[in-house]
């Protein structure tokens, strides 16, 4: 018996003994093929030779010191290699240890930045319905998912919530994408408004939505459009990239592809890889300058911001996943995921839709594909999805269940960077079985 408070209690899960490259082996000699990179993290995949020898330098020379005493080359080449690789306008990296913690240090930056200017009275968090920032008790209240939030509601922080871009159940028909990403500012404008013009201090949103929705992509125009209203108002923009930042969508980060910039972005998963727990808070040169004009000193911190094993894993994938050639890589077997799954699953009664950027792809399943009817969450389609594609060697990310008081099942797929043509047919193969098997007879 397992000492392990698992998520699902007493869950019988196969032991992890092994990895390299894409796959994982467990204890019994099972092997899985990762297609999801555990939850978007494994971009190198396992065993990365040039990563374990940039951790292993990195431990012989110092594993650990306290950042209130030292910084470390290690953590300074990241946030110089960082703040290189993005566009202007971000210029300085806040480190943390994981992607929950780099949303509360945004929410935090974003308060204090008010603080510091003159403007104490911008207190007011809005974000997007069915989106999940994390779990710690400040990220989870900025995250509009009602079934993670239900039991936690009254020790959650007031937050405001307004409608995703989610175009395949939300754009109406006959409206153009325009239209739609019109309709969706237009209700965040009249959402601060409604709250105080001068009472809003942040609007958070993953720009391509990993968990909640199944890599679920903005409509043309909508990012600039909300850039718009946030300048209108002068709220600060905070993208959450912690799943499809980094490389994960064919561009280092997703909204490079909105042409827009955010005044905070938030980065893990991706940042260390798997091979430490790492994360970031990239901020605008005009935060920082508050914080260094003002009180000279940001009213936060953690014990293990800045390890320098975690600082000099990333800085090692970073520099990996910069090289050329490694994003055009990412979205040719981005298309091929795409091509193999279109053919394979397009024409199925239960596959509503499929789409993704890069190597982040969701397909949502559904009861009628006409109609757009769920599947009734009590069938946990999403859970035999899983069971399924495991016992046939393939990992994938699902969810389902009541999302927001929306029923919806969907699969994830987020493979390593190095992933083969070859290992992509195979992912699509095993899919297009297990998900077969899982609706079967339904
Ligand atoms: N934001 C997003 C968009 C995420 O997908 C996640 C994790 N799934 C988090 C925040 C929280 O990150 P972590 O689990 O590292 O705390």
């Amino acid at each position: 018996m397992t000492r392990i408070l698992h998520r699902t209690i007493g869950a019988d899960l196969p032991r992890a003994v092994a990895g390299q490259g894409v796959y994982i082996t467990d204890a019994g000699g099972r092997s899985f093929i990762d297609g999801s990179g555990g939850a978007a993290v494994s971009c190198l995949g396992h065993g990365h030779a040039e990563v374990l020898e940039a951790m292993r330098a990195q431990m012989d020379a110092i594993a650990y010191a306290h950042t209130s005493f030292f910084t470390t080359p290690a953590l300074e080449s990241l946030a110089d290699r960082l703040v290189a690789l993005t566009p202007p306008g971000l210029d300085y990296v806040y480190p943390v240890s994981g992607g929950s913690e780099a949303v509360e240090a945004a929410l935090k930056m974003a308060r204090q930045y008010f603080v510091e200017i003159g403007q104490p009275q911008r207190r007011h968090i809005i974000a997007r319905r069915q989106s999940y920032h994390g779990n710690t008790i400040g990220a989870l209240a900025t995250g509009g998912n009602a079934l993670r939030r239900a039991q936690f509601q009254p020790i959650l922080p007031e937050t405001h919530h307004v409608s995703p871009c989610y175009a395949y159940r939300d754009q109406q028909v006959g409206e153009t994408p325009e239209a739609y990403a019109a309709r969706l500012a237009d209700e965040l404008d009249a959402k601060i408004r409604d709250l105080g013009e001068d009472r809003v201090m942040a609007f958070v949103a993953e720009p391509v939505v990993g968990a909640t929705l199944g890599a679920v992509g903005p409509v043309a125009d909508y990012f600039r459009r909300i850039r718009a209203v946030c300048d209108r108002y002068g709220v600060l923009l905070i993208l959450d990239e912690v799943m499809c930042g980094m490389g994960r969508t064919g561009s280092l980060f997703a909204f490079e592809q909105e042409g827009i910039v955010p005044d905070l972005v938030t980065i893990a998963k991706g940042l260390g890889g798997g091979y430490q727990p790492i994360g970031a808070v990239m901020l605008s040169d005009c935060i920082y300058r508050a914080f260094a004009e003002g009180s000279g000193l940001f009213q936060h911190g953690h014990t293990y911001i800045g390890h320098p094993v975690a600082a000099a894993a990333a800085d090692k994938v970073v520099e990996i996943i910069s090289r050329p050639g490694m994003m055009d890589h990412v979205r040719a077997m981005g298309d091929r995921l795409q091509a193999g799954l279109d053919a394979a699953l397009g024409q199925s009664p239960h596959v509503g839709d499929i789409r993704g950027r890069g190597l982040f792809r969701g397909i949502e399943l559904v009861a009628d594909k006409d109609s757009k009817t769920p599947f009734d969450p009590a069938l946990k389609i999403h859970a035999r999805v899983k069971a399924e594609a495991m016992a046939r060697g393939l990992l994938c990310y699902p969810a389902g269940g009541t999302i927001d008081g929306r029923r919806g099942d969907h699969v994830l797929l987020a493979p390593p960077y190095i992933v083969a043509p070859g290992e992509i047919d195979m992912i699509v193969e095993r899919l297009r079985d297990a998900i077969g098997a899982a609706v079967k007879g339904v």
